[in-house]
């Protein structure tokens, strides 16, 4: 089922009439969420990416803008009319049920023509079970059960439904790391296998890349970027996308673009064919340098931390925006400490420019 956003709005009005101070919590989010697909909300905290669930839940009401689920419009529907599974990070699960009375308790409260026969709520529930892989847990009580597990109870109740799209808000966020890992990877497989559409909010980027089909960056209400994760990774479109996504983080520097070259301080680092002349941020991912005696940029050398396959090298440059640059080369390159400075050349493709007012990207050509 295909999710529509259209030009959804929600305003948290002022509670003072003099203060003047309310919250334009998501503004004007236009987006057509593609049938079946997983799509990660992400953005640092207070950027909208809750309201934004609860306005496709029900829980909140657009203070303009339309949802529709197909071509049925939903905005006035209520939430338990819309036909959607909600998953919170706190599991919330019924401490004095056990995992199957939990599972069970969406269909035991279904009214009218939707009320079911016992035995297919069962069947339903065991479904459910058999799906989030906690089928031999069904008679413990929450507290019996891990952290990992309770999220997957969770998961089952809202899958139980059947519903037309799974809601899930942070899920992972009271988990230790492995499990996190694990129960993230857990969540693709149940959406693949099952097809539902599903919006998944978060705000660590690593989690949304690794399983997302795509991506919506938000940042204080605003959409900023839309896309294939990694799509939005090698082309940002601004640089507070560049700066969200990718560890460690992309390296900043001030730059000045004159006559088709980029300079980082006195040095000419990079053609930018079609760039206008202009002051610049410029983006250099991690894997973007390359060790060369002749390279143009110069930095100063604090560390290289060897990490197996890779080598990390941390340093210093007085046009740099960050207090360190780290960069990532192949442990195949040799690099003295005691040596005192590095030189690189920046790989284009691993380059960006942003305009240092707006922030917004400066597109040249790649050769
Ligand atoms: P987090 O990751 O911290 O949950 P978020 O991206 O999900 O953040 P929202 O919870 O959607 O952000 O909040 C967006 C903005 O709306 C914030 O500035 C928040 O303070 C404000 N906001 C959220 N709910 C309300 C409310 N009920 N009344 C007033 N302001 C609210």
């Amino acid at each position: 089922m295909k999710i529509v956003l259209q030009n959804l709005t929600k305003i948290f009005p002022s509670r003072n009439k003099k203060a003047n101070d309310e919250v334009i919590a998501v503004n004007n989010f236009d987006f057509e969420i593609p049938d079946g697909k997983l799509i990660g909300l992400l953005g640092p905290s207070g950027c909208g990416k809750s309201t934004t669930l609860y306005m496709i839940s029900g829980l909140q009401k657009p203070t303009s803008g339309r949802i529709f689920f197909g071509d049925d419009d939903v905005t006035e529907v209520s939430t338990e009319n819309r036909g959607i599974g909600l998953v919170f990070q706190n599991y919330a699960l019924y401490p004095h049920l056990t995992v199957k009375q939990n599972i069970l308790f969406p269909l035991q409260n279904l009214k009218g023509e939707d009320k079911m026969p016992k035995d297919k709520m069962l069947e339903r529930a065991h479904e459910a079970a058999r799906l989030v892989q906690i089928e031999e847990l069904m008679e413990r009580k929450p507290s019996e059960l891990s952290g990992g597990q309770q999220q997957r109870v969770a998961i089952a109740r809202a899958l139980v439904k059947m519903p037309r799209v799974l809601l899930l808000d942070e899920p992972l966020s009271n988990l230790d790391a492995r499990l996190r890992l694990q129960t993230r990877e857990e969540i693709r497989r149940i959406q693949k296998e099952t097809g539902i559409t599903t919006v998944f909010v978060t705000h660590d980027q690593e989690e949304a890349m690794s399983i997302s089909d795509m991506i919506v960056v938000m940042k204080t209400g605003i959409v900023q970027q839309i896309g294939a994760p990694q799509d939005v990774y090698d082309s940002p479109a601004n640089l507070f996308v560049a700066k969200f996504l990718g560890t460690p983080p992309i390296n900043v520097f001030e730059g000045v673009v004159k006559g088709e070259k980029l300079y980082i301080g006195e040095s000419a680092v990079l053609d930018v064919k079609g760039a206008a002349d202009q002051e610049v941020m410029v983006g250099v991912r991690p894997e973007g340098f390359v060790l060369d005696a002749k390279g143009a940029l110069e930095c100063k050398l604090s560390n290289v931390e060897v990490m197996g396959r890779d080598v990390s090298i941390v340093s210093t440059h007085p046009h740099s925006a960050n207090p360190m640059i780290r960069s990532i080369i192949d442990a195949d390159n040799k690099v003295d400490v005691n040596v005192g400075t590095v030189r690189f050349t920046l790989k284009a493709h691993k380059t960006f420019i942003f305009n240092k007012e707006t922030e917004e990207r400066i597109y040249f050509e790649v050769k």
